[in-house]
């Protein structure tokens, strides 16, 4: 009898984010996304950052490196280059991959490394208390800013579609089903995928609650007139709404970086035998360090 997998597939230690925390529903869609895929555990990678949203690594069945702040793409990046077989999932928060992370996320884009990077933005620093985030709406009142935050928050998906991204989406944790259908077809891209969730913090915002955010959704996938493969209507719905809509908002063929290197192995750099030559490094050690 053949054997119906299950999110349980994916699914390792108990999360312990707080009660109603969007982040219990992105790791649901992402597991409901490897099972539909049928990836295996031991094929997966999954890269953190820090932050609520980083401890995602231990709640998920895969490998799993959790990483230094910020730094979730350019050590994903190390991992798909040293073995293009494994599928590399990215995940972290506004703060992580907004904030100190953010230069890496444009490289990662113009160079369309292969890999699916998941973004849990609740606008806040909900790790730290609630502190303002890249991505608070000004006027927002947070621990760091009493009387409002000053600052223009950054807009992930404009910076992303000016940058070159090949695959680019945004759900909401409220919608489990269409959330695990973007991540699972961010998967299935080659190239890279930036899906950016609305991740309520019930914790620390009281204000972008679940029906908050339904009372203002536009869905695109709803939309029989929105091409997802036009950049002329991608950048219209990010320039005007990209505080509001969720569906796949713009998708065209990959350029993956590990395609495109000159010279590149086609089997996994991983799986090349690797002979020491010990003549040469004793020569060295002889010439270079020892009197
Ligand atoms: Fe989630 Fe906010 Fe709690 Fe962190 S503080 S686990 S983001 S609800
Ligand atoms: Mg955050």
């Amino acid at each position: 009898m053949a054997t119906v997998l299950t999110f349980k597939a994916f699914a390792r230690e108990k999360a312990t984010w707080c009660p109603g925390c969007g982040d219990f529903a992105v790791l649901r869609a992402m597991q409901e996304a490897c099972v539909r895929l049928r990836l295996a555990s031991h094929r997966t990678v999954l890269v953190s950052g820090i932050g609520c949203s980083g401890k995602i690594t231990s709640y998920f069945s895969s490998y799993g490196l959790h990483v230094h702040h910020g730094r979730t793409l350019p050590i994903a990046t190390g991992v798909k280059l040293a073995n293009r077989d494994l599928t590399v999932i990215a995940a972290g928060g506004d703060g992580d991959g907004y904030g100190i992370g953010l230069n890496h996320l444009i490289h990662a884009i113009r160079r369309d490394v292969d890999l699916t990077y998941i973004v849990m933005d609740n606008g806040v620093y909900g790790n730290t208390k609630g502190q303002t985030s890249p991505t608070t709406g000004t006027g927002t009142i947070t621990p760091s800013s009493p009387a409002g935050a000053v600052d223009e928050p950054v807009h992930p998906l404009r910076l992303a579609l000016a940058a070159g991204i090949t695959y680019l989406a945004q759900g909401v944790s409220s919608d489990v089903p269409q959330l695990a259908r973007l991540v699972e077809a961010g998967i299935r891209h080659r190239g890279f995928a930036l899906i950016n969730v609305f991740s309520p913090c019930p914790t620390y915002d009281r204000l972008r609650t679940y029906q908050w955010w339904r009372a203002r959704l536009i869905n695109l996938d709803a939309d029989p007139a929105y091409r997802p493969e036009s950049r002329a209507q991608a950048t219209e719905a990010v320039m005007t709404q990209d505080g509001s809509i969720v569906g796949l908002v713009y998708r065209e063929e990959g350029r993956p970086l590990d395609v495109r290197l000159p010279g590149f192995s086609p089997t996994p750099l991983a799986d090349e035998e690797i002979t020491p030559r010990l003549d040469a490094v004793r020569r060295l050690l002889d010439e270079e360090y020892l009197p």
